[in-house]
Protein backbone atom coordinates (compact mmCIF):
# COMPACT_ATOMS: atom_id res chain seq x y z
CA UNK A 1 0.00 0.00 0.00
CA UNK A 2 1.46 3.82 -0.91
CA UNK A 3 0.07 5.58 2.50
CA UNK A 4 1.53 8.58 0.36
CA UNK A 5 -0.66 8.34 -1.94
CA UNK A 6 -3.89 7.52 0.85
CA UNK A 7 -2.43 10.97 2.44
CA UNK A 8 -2.73 13.16 -0.80
CA UNK A 9 -6.34 12.73 -0.93
CA UNK A 10 -6.35 13.79 3.00
CA UNK A 11 -3.95 16.63 2.03
CA UNK A 12 -6.29 18.31 -0.12
CA UNK A 13 -9.12 18.37 2.14
CA UNK A 14 -7.24 20.04 5.06
CA UNK A 15 -5.56 22.45 2.03
CA UNK A 16 -9.74 23.45 1.36
CA UNK A 17 -10.34 23.76 4.83
CA UNK A 18 -7.61 26.17 5.26
CA UNK A 19 -8.23 27.81 2.38
CA UNK A 20 -11.99 28.34 3.53
CA UNK A 21 -10.32 29.78 6.77
CA UNK A 22 -11.25 26.51 8.67
CA UNK A 23 -9.13 24.57 10.56
CA UNK A 24 -6.62 22.50 8.16
CA UNK A 25 -7.30 19.01 9.21
CA UNK A 26 -8.16 16.52 6.15
CA UNK A 27 -9.04 13.14 6.34
CA UNK A 28 -10.36 9.73 4.88
CA UNK A 29 -11.47 6.28 4.78
CA UNK A 30 -10.39 3.89 2.87
CA UNK A 31 -11.33 -0.05 2.13
CA UNK A 32 -8.06 -2.86 2.42
CA UNK A 33 -7.57 -2.61 -1.37
CA UNK A 34 -6.72 1.56 -0.94
CA UNK A 35 -10.46 2.18 -2.36
CA UNK A 36 -11.69 5.55 -1.40
CA UNK A 37 -15.15 5.52 0.56
CA UNK A 38 -15.10 8.93 2.46
CA UNK A 39 -13.28 12.06 2.93
CA UNK A 40 -13.45 14.78 4.76
CA UNK A 41 -12.39 18.18 6.75
CA UNK A 42 -12.40 19.94 10.04
CA UNK A 43 -15.78 22.58 9.80
CA UNK A 44 -16.03 24.18 12.83
CA UNK A 45 -15.68 27.29 11.54
CA UNK A 46 -16.95 26.94 8.21
CA UNK A 47 -20.36 24.94 9.53
CA UNK A 48 -20.10 26.66 13.25
CA UNK A 49 -19.90 23.31 14.35
CA UNK A 50 -17.31 22.06 16.36
CA UNK A 51 -18.27 18.08 15.96
CA UNK A 52 -17.02 17.94 12.82
CA UNK A 53 -13.38 17.10 12.68
CA UNK A 54 -11.35 15.53 9.80
CA UNK A 55 -11.88 12.19 10.38
CA UNK A 56 -15.85 12.45 11.50
CA UNK A 57 -16.37 14.36 8.35
CA UNK A 58 -14.82 11.48 6.36
CA UNK A 59 -16.31 8.12 8.74
CA UNK A 60 -19.64 9.95 8.11
CA UNK A 61 -19.36 10.23 4.37
CA UNK A 62 -18.21 7.07 4.02
CA UNK A 63 -21.60 5.57 5.17
CA UNK A 64 -22.49 2.28 6.85
CA UNK A 65 -19.64 -0.31 6.94
CA UNK A 66 -20.45 -3.78 8.39
CA UNK A 67 -16.51 -4.01 9.76
CA UNK A 68 -13.39 -1.56 10.04
CA UNK A 69 -11.03 -3.91 11.07
CA UNK A 70 -9.94 -3.82 8.25
CA UNK A 71 -10.56 -0.31 7.44
CA UNK A 72 -7.53 2.57 6.95
CA UNK A 73 -8.64 5.89 8.01
CA UNK A 74 -6.05 8.45 6.73
CA UNK A 75 -5.39 12.15 9.03
CA UNK A 76 -3.11 14.74 8.12
CA UNK A 77 -2.72 15.21 12.17
CA UNK A 78 -2.56 12.73 15.03
CA UNK A 79 -6.15 12.46 16.02
CA UNK A 80 -7.24 14.20 19.28
CA UNK A 81 -9.32 11.91 22.50
CA UNK A 82 -12.45 12.37 19.95
CA UNK A 83 -11.34 10.99 16.87
CA UNK A 84 -9.35 8.00 19.21
CA UNK A 85 -12.80 7.44 20.95
CA UNK A 86 -14.25 6.89 17.35
CA UNK A 87 -11.00 4.72 16.08
CA UNK A 88 -11.85 2.51 19.28
CA UNK A 89 -15.43 2.22 19.13
CA UNK A 90 -15.55 1.50 15.43
CA UNK A 91 -12.39 -0.74 15.88
CA UNK A 92 -10.65 0.92 12.68
CA UNK A 93 -7.74 -1.18 12.21
CA UNK A 94 -5.21 0.88 10.49
CA UNK A 95 -4.43 5.08 11.29
CA UNK A 96 -2.40 6.64 8.91
CA UNK A 97 -1.09 10.02 10.26
CA UNK A 98 0.66 12.59 8.50
CA UNK A 99 1.90 14.28 11.18
CA UNK A 100 2.22 14.43 15.05
CA UNK A 101 4.67 17.26 15.75
CA UNK A 102 1.79 20.54 16.06
CA UNK A 103 0.05 18.12 18.12
CA UNK A 104 0.96 14.74 19.47
CA UNK A 105 -2.53 13.06 20.00
CA UNK A 106 -2.83 9.45 21.70
CA UNK A 107 -1.45 7.22 19.53
CA UNK A 108 -0.28 5.14 22.65
CA UNK A 109 -3.78 4.90 23.14
CA UNK A 110 -4.37 3.61 20.22
CA UNK A 111 -1.59 1.25 19.77
CA UNK A 112 -3.16 -0.43 22.97
CA UNK A 113 -6.41 -1.35 21.63
CA UNK A 114 -4.27 -2.92 19.01
CA UNK A 115 -4.77 -0.04 16.08
CA UNK A 116 -2.23 -0.36 13.26
CA UNK A 117 -0.57 3.10 13.61
CA UNK A 118 1.83 4.23 10.24
CA UNK A 119 3.36 8.09 11.08
CA UNK A 120 4.22 9.52 8.09
CA UNK A 121 6.01 12.62 9.58
CA UNK A 122 4.81 14.48 6.26
CA UNK A 123 6.60 17.81 5.56
CA UNK A 124 3.46 19.07 3.93
CA UNK A 125 1.12 18.56 6.61
CA UNK A 126 3.38 20.12 9.41
CA UNK A 127 4.02 23.41 7.41
CA UNK A 128 0.45 23.72 7.02
CA UNK A 129 -1.10 23.14 10.35
CA UNK A 130 2.20 25.62 11.63
CA UNK A 131 1.33 28.24 9.20
CA UNK A 132 -2.49 27.80 10.57
CA UNK A 133 -1.44 27.75 14.32
CA UNK A 134 0.81 30.92 13.83
CA UNK A 135 -2.15 32.79 11.76
CA UNK A 136 -5.15 31.64 14.02
CA UNK A 137 -4.14 30.63 17.05
CA UNK A 138 -7.33 31.33 19.02
CA UNK A 139 -9.32 28.94 16.41
CA UNK A 140 -6.60 26.70 16.98
CA UNK A 141 -6.72 25.67 20.84
CA UNK A 142 -10.72 25.91 20.56
CA UNK A 143 -10.26 23.12 18.54
CA UNK A 144 -8.21 21.45 20.44
CA UNK A 145 -10.32 22.21 23.39
CA UNK A 146 -7.74 24.55 25.58
CA UNK A 147 -9.09 27.68 27.10
CA UNK A 148 -6.55 30.28 26.69
CA UNK A 149 -7.23 34.02 27.86
ZN1 LIG B 1 -10.57 15.05 16.27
Amino acid sequence: MNYENLLAIAYAEAQAGFDEGGVPVGAALFDADGNLLGRGRNRRVQDNDPSVHGETDAFRKAGRQTNYRDKILVTTLAPCWYCSGLIRQFNIGTVVVGESANFPGHLDWLREAGVKIIELNDEKCTALMRLFIEQSPQIWFEDIGECRH
